[in-house]
């Protein structure tokens, strides 16, 4: 087999491949094809080769889509990498995953010169050590991993390199189990881990979420998440299988946003419960152009999901997870208000088990960890046994996240495993007490950590988002009281004007932790 763009353009040349929502602009799968063929062969032309490992540091623009299939088309590796990061940070996860190029733009080539000089600084590079095709940006400084910048003037010049002709490059090879992406998780719990995603776990993926949610050939998806997570790329590998249209979003922007759905009849649309919140507040509705809002990455409040319900949006709450290439379990539109809190059914093809501290399979109903199998789960870490032992075992992916399952196979997730707080020796689930909190009127959001306690080992605190700057903390504790047991009760109760979260939506607990550990302002 070779890339799937390349199918596809012998398939529908014709169709709509991408739209640009900020400037309109439309490509059809011949013309991605052609700008992918060209990319390909520049890159080809800079030396990049079949299982080098290619790193994407782009905002969400339309040479990111060509960079997702040009590496493929190459057989290289794609590793996307997060934006947001330090440069610090961004250099760790680029000697992580071993790039032996970076593909950057102009807003993001300050961030990737100083990453990559910080990678140089760690291995102890010079200038003896810097290869030819060292970078296309700056050339005085050390690199020890070539840097090109697509903004750059200097590339358009590699574009008439000898050997840069589109018509060089022919689509490599490859097998179900080669690499197609590194992918770093979000970081929710530690450092983001390098999962690596074959080209079987993908186009699993792919086709069990397509058949899933019912997709067809002339769905236009938005996609306004961020290409560094699954979230944001699994849209891109979809439809280049079915042959859809794929409307990207450079910066969401909440009302700029929604406006996009009607002007571009877009029919499906990939969120995070905060960005569906925010495009609600701010529009109202949504067009009823939409089959779709799949909304993952954090649990959706039943308030959010009943909000869709009462303004007809097609809300779809999905569970997935970057070793699982995106979606594990998703409920569709009709579903998802039948059964409030559930993120639906497994994927065809993936099978979840529930299982208690031994491993051993719990009763419906009973909580217990998500241990998924199938051909979307990743074959671990990349170069790191420990960490790909700890995790995929030999029933499945053990996923840290703890929920249950209902007599008719409908997951709810709850919390992660790591999230539980032990005080005074009784074990307090989180989710439990966020969901008591919630039961206030003016309690929008809220998170709940255990903080460490000389007496009880851990005591339940609480980051609570409200809609009344008038609510005190006495106030919400008397609430909780009339619900919880004592000892779950928060003990301490603090105000925030939105709970931190990373790129993918996860609440970032080690932020909520510091917050409310932080001493009394
Ligand atoms: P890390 O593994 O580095 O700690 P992470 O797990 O947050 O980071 P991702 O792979 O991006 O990185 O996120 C997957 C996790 O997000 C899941 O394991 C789960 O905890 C959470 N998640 C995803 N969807 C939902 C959902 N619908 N409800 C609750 N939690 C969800
Ligand atoms: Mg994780």
């Amino acid at each position: 087999m070779n890339d799937w763009l390349s199918h596809r353009v012998r398939a529908t040349p014709d169709a709509t491949a991408l739209v640009s929502a900020e400037t309109g602009d439309r490509w059809d799968y011949a013309d991605l094809d052609a700008d992918v063929a060209s990319l390909a062969a520049r890159l080809a032309g800079l030396g990049v080769e079949a299982d080098d490992h290619v790193g994407m540091l782009l905002s969400t623009r339309v040479e990111a889509v060509s960079l997702v299939h040009a590496a493929m088309r190459l057989g290289a590796t794609l590793v996307p990498l997060n934006t947001r990061l330090t440069p610090g940070e961004l250099a760790e996860q680029m000697e992580t995953a071993d790039l032996t190029t970076v593909v950057c733009g102009e807003s993001t080539e300050r961030l990737a010169v100083e990453a990559v000089e910080a990678v140089a600084a760690a291995v102890g590079g010079d200038d003896d050590d810097v290869s030819e095709a060292d970078t296309t940006v700056a050339d005085e400084s050390t690199h020890s991993i070539p840097l090109v910048s697509l903004d750059d003037p200097q590339w358009e010049r590699v574009a008439s390199l000898d050997g840069a002709n589109p018509g060089d490059v022919s689509p490599a090879e490859w097998a179900d189990d080669d690499t197609l992406v590194l992918l770093f998780t979000s970081g929710t719990t530690g450092d983001p881990k390098a999962v690596v995603l074959t080209y079987g776990n993908v186009f699993s993926s792919a086709v069990a979420s397509a058949f899933h949610l019912g997709v067809l050939p002339d769905d236009r998806w938005l996609v306004p998440l961020s290409l560094y997570h699954m979230g944001g790329l699994a849209p891109l590998y979809r439809s280049t299988l079915y042959g859809t249209t794929v409307v990207l979003r450079g910066e969401f922007d909440p009302g700029a946003t929604a406006d996009d759905i009607s002007t571009y009849d877009v029919t499906g649309v990939s969120l995070v419960p905060t960005m569906l919140k925010r495009m609600l507040d701010s529009r109202g509705t949504l067009s009823d152009s939409l089959r779709f809002v799949l909304l993952g990455g954090a649990p959706a409040s039943e308030e959010l999901v009943t909000r869709c319900r009462d303004y007809h949006v097609p809300v779809c709450p999905t569970y997935g997870m970057t070793e699982t290439a995106s979606q594990i379990a998703t409920a569709r539109p009709e579903e998802a208000v039948d059964r409030l809190g559930s993120v639906g059914r497994p994927l065809f093809g993936t099978d979840v088990a529930v299982v208690d501290e031994l491993g051993d399979p719990v009763e419906t109903g009973e909580l217990g960890e998500f241990v998924v199998s199938g051909p979307t789960v990743s074959p671990g870490y990349y170069d790191d046994p420990e960490a790909t032992a700890a995790a995929f075992g030999e029933r499945g992916l053990h996923t840290g996240d703890v929920g249950y399952r209902d007599e008719d196979g409908w997951l709810y997730v709850l919390n992660r495993k790591d999230d539980r707080i032990i005080t005074g020796g009784e074990n307090v689930d989180p989710g439990e007490v966020v969901d008591a909190l919630r039961e206030h009127p003016a309690v929008e959001e809220a998170a709940v950590v255990g903080l460490p306690d000389e007496e009880w080992g851990e005591r339940v605190a609480a980051l609570v988002v409200t809609s009344d700057a008038e609510v005190t903390a006495d106030e919400v504790e008397a609430h909780c009281r009339e619900r919880l047991a004592g000892y779950k009760l928060p003990r301490l109760v603090r105000f925030a004007d939105e709970l931190p979260r990373t790129a993918s939506g996860t609440v970032e607990r080690s932020v909520v932790r510091d917050l409310l550990a932080a001493p009394d302002r």
